[in-house]
């Protein structure tokens, strides 16, 4: 029998042992705080930094949602990194991405205090987890979601076969990082690998981070696989599919992820956990 894999189930047990971490927290003295630094107009980013921003203050942090507008400067973004960097009542500051194009990525994520990133995306960090170091560190919350999305249904990660589609840095890489970490054997296909049928057949977890519609066919999965869809793709009638022919492939998988209510409500659950842990961390 398929399991269909409960994001939102597992988002909400996460989310309640978040609230009792911050109630300790509140209790001597301290509010985890989180800034949500939105530029721009793009609808799903407005819609994921409202979630972001609402769901900190459920669980009683200090939430900051800081807009800018879509021709707001370098320098001026600059400035407010540096401010929350220096404000003590802030321990986790994320730049919802994508970013409008005259704004250099990479400079912005790099101004965050790597004590503070809690996205994992600046390179002190992303170099830590690539190293596998000791200590603490955050990752990718998305990747970091599907990791205890695969511990809730898996015994073990070690010695499986993972094929990951997509290679970005935001989810795909850091993903490869963590499974490796754990033992896993990991090959990453993209647009550029010959005959992806032959990766994707092999796994016993495949993991789909492409972004186009319902891209994966059961014909191309392992029987008895785990399947996770990161993708979130909107269709002419506004309806969210992910990258994964949901209906057509959970006759074949042993678990799979839905979209929605798969990985989407995990990435949210694991910034407001990495947010706390930043908050005990770095106190
Ligand atoms: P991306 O969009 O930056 O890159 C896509 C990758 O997939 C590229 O490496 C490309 O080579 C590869 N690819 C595209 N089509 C392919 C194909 N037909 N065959 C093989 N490889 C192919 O990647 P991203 O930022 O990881 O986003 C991927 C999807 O995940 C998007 O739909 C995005 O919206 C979604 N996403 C969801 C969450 C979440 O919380 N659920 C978080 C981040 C991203």
């Amino acid at each position: 029998m398929t399991n269909i894999i409960d994001g939102r189930k597992i988002a909400k047990e996460l989310n309640a042992k978040t609230k009792k971490r911050v109630e300790k927290l509140n209790a001597q003295g301290i509010t985890p705080g989180i800034v949500v630094i939105l530029i721009g107009d793009n609808p799903a980013s407005i819609i994921y930094t409202r979630n972001k921003h609402r769901t900190a203050e459920k669980l009683g942090m200090k939430s900051i949602l800081r807009k800018f507008p879509k021709d707001v400067s370098q320098t001026e973004v600059l400035q407010a990194i540096h401010h929350y960097n220096d404000d003590p009542t802030i321990h986790a500051i994320l730049i919802q991405l994508p970013l409008p194009k005259h704004l250099n990525q990479t400079e912005l994520i790099e101004a965050i205090a790597p004590e503070k990133d809690v996205d994992g995306f600046n390179s002190r960090n992303v170099g830590k987890l690539y190293n596998n170091e000791d200590g603490h560190y955050p990752v990718s919350c998305t990747s970091r979601g599907i990791m205890t999305l695969l511990h809730s249904y898996l015994d073990k990660i070690e010695g499986k076969n993972v094929t990951i589609i997509g290679r970005s840095i935001l989810v795909s890489r850091p993903l490869q990082s963590l499974l490796i970490n754990e033992n896993a054997t990991v090959t990453m296909v993209s647009l550029h690998t010959d005959n992806i049928d032959y990766y994707t057949k092999h796994a016993d977890i495949l993991v789909v981070a492409a972004g186009k519609p319902n891209l994966i066919k059961k014909d191309q999965v392992k029987p008895g696989a785990t399947v996770i869809d990161v993708g979130i793709n909107r269709t002419a009638n506004h309806h969210l599919v992910g990258d994964v022919d949901f209906d057509d492939v959970k006759e074949v998988a042993e678990n799979i992820t839905p979209v929605p209510g798969g990985v989407g409500p995990m990435t949210i659950a694991t910034l407001m956990q990495q947010t706390v842990d930043l908050c005990e961390w770095n106190r």
